[in-house]
């Protein structure tokens, strides 16, 4: 059956011209939204009642490890420069088998599915080609729409972060390109770049003429530290080597030492912006970069980046983004000796973060983020009758505070109903469990770190 109706739920399309929609119905066909309204019908459809649900599209973290889920619980009390690098990218990530880059990244993209993020910018540290093709197998057998984000290989720190001047694996990405992602409909490719803050100047723009070359998205983390300014003196450099060359198909992650000039300049060439605020402000990458976008007139996407440390629920940075946020806005107004009388940023702006900005942030602002007749039916229903989400007198604002993982109810991905009644159909969440769990025992011994 290719058609499907979700019938009678609260649509929060987030189109403008869609609107928000009472009672209303959303036709499916195909794995496409063909039609938003009221009374809709179709002889042969599957029926999904969404009374009492609300009805949005799915979440899009625009940033995430997912390779690190069967690590989870160990980087809560670290931070980026006194351990994270040491451990995690100097140690853990180097004793990956390709094996346990399939279990991280199955469970690591299962809870996405199951917390309500349909797509993922998976930012991968394959340290050979199987460990990449073990990291997409994952992302295939869960069907979690996805940019395959080949970055560094995590074998050898010295050789491929701070000053390298070692190209990412050309010809492994290339193989894995035309293995695994060019046919796959819910699969894209984005190059991990070091930027000018982990590698040789001319190692930057090399690694971006390979993703122009290979039509694939450039992300790169920049502006998390202050050790460049060290190494290159008088502050933080900003784009440096790449300034000339940025535009909609470069995503900035954290950028949280950038001038405003910087940040004014990338938003006015396009580039997206990824802040993952919660990790952000844990490991002392600084202040989150969202202020700065928003004045530079540009909009930021959410990530939850490091899931060593934290959930993989975007519901999480939707909230603590937006009250970060806020805090600055009303902070300015009162040191000006006036009161706040207005909130700035809204639980609307902060759902958008969550959805169609990180859909323009992986330039699939075509396919997803909105329910919109003619994108993919990547959609999630949110229980507003719970006893802790009901009354709902404002959808918006009963899905930004009210509502957890908990009241996921269910979950398309391209129009598959992959999560129904609040359990995951997959059956890998069971039969994989062990392994999973055996995989990050495994790392952690092997690693050695005293926790
Ligand atoms: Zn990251």
């Amino acid at each position: 059956m290719t058609e499907k109706i979700i019938r009678n739920g609260t649509v929060v399309s987030l189109d403008p011209d869609v609107g928000t929609l009472e009672e209303a119905d959303v036709r499916i066909d195909g794995g496409e939204i063909v039609e938003i309204g009221h009374g809709l019908t179709a002889s042969n459809a599957e029926v999904i009642d969404a009374s009492d649900q609300i009805v949005l599209p799915g979440f899009v973290d625009s940033h995430i490890h997912l390779a690190q889920t069967q690590v989870r619980g160990i980087a809560g009390d670290w931070s980026l420069m006194g351990e994270y690098f040491d451990h995690m990218l100097g140690n853990i990530t180097g004793l990956y088998r390709p094996e346990d880059m399939y279990l991280g990244g199955l469970f690591g993209a299962l809870e996405k599915l199951h917390t309500g993020t349909t797509t993922a910018l998976d930012w991968s540290y394959p340290n050979t080609l199987e460990h990449g093709e073990r990291a997409l197998d994952a992302l295939k057998d869960v069907g979690l729409r996805a940019v395959y984000t080949y970055g560094p290989p995590g074998d050898d720190a010295a050789k491929w972060w701070f000053e390298s001047d070692v190209g990412l694996p050309e010809a492994n990405i290339r193989e894995l390109h035309e293995e695994k992602i060019r046919d796959d409909d819910l699969l894209s490719l984005a190059l991990g770049l070091r930027g000018p803050d982990f590698c040789t100047d001319e190692t930057a723009r090399r690694d971006l003429e390979l993703a122009r070359e290979l039509g694939a998205l450039s992300t790169v983390h920049m502006g998390a530290a202050l050790w460049p300014s060290s190494v290159y003196g008088g502050g933080y450099q900003g784009f440096g080597a790449i300034k000339d060359m940025l535009g909609p198909d470069v995503n900035v992650a954290h950028a949280n030492h950038f001038a405003q000039d910087d940040v004014q300049h990338a938003v006015d060439q396009g580039v997206s912006f990824s802040s993952t605020p919660e990790v952000e402000m844990q490991m002392g990458h600084g202040i989150p970069v969202t202020k700065k976008v928003l004045d530079a007139g540009g909009r930021v996407s959410w990530g939850v980046d490091v899931c060593s440390n934290i959930s993989g629920d975007m519901g999480s940075q939707m909230r603590i983004g937006m009250q970060v946020q806020r805090m600055f806005e009303n902070q300015e107004v009162l040191e000006s000796d006036e009161e706040v009388t207005a909130v700035q940023t809204t639980a609307r702006d902060t759902l958008e973060f969550a959805t169609i900005e990180g859909a323009k942030a992986l330039n699939m602002e075509d396919e997803i983020g909105t329910l919109t007749p003619g994108k993919r039916a990547d959609i999630i229903l949110i229980d507003a009758n719970d006893f802790t989400t009901a009354p709902s007198h404002s959808p918006i604002q009963t899905v930004v505070f009210q509502s957890d993982p908990s009241h996921i109810s269910t979950v398309l991905v391209d129009g598959d109903v992959v999560k129904r009644d609040g359990e995951l159909l997959n059956p890998a969440v069971r039969e994989e469990f062990d392994r999973f769990v055996d995989s990050g025992r495994r790392l952690i011994d092997e690693a050695g770190i005293d926790l």
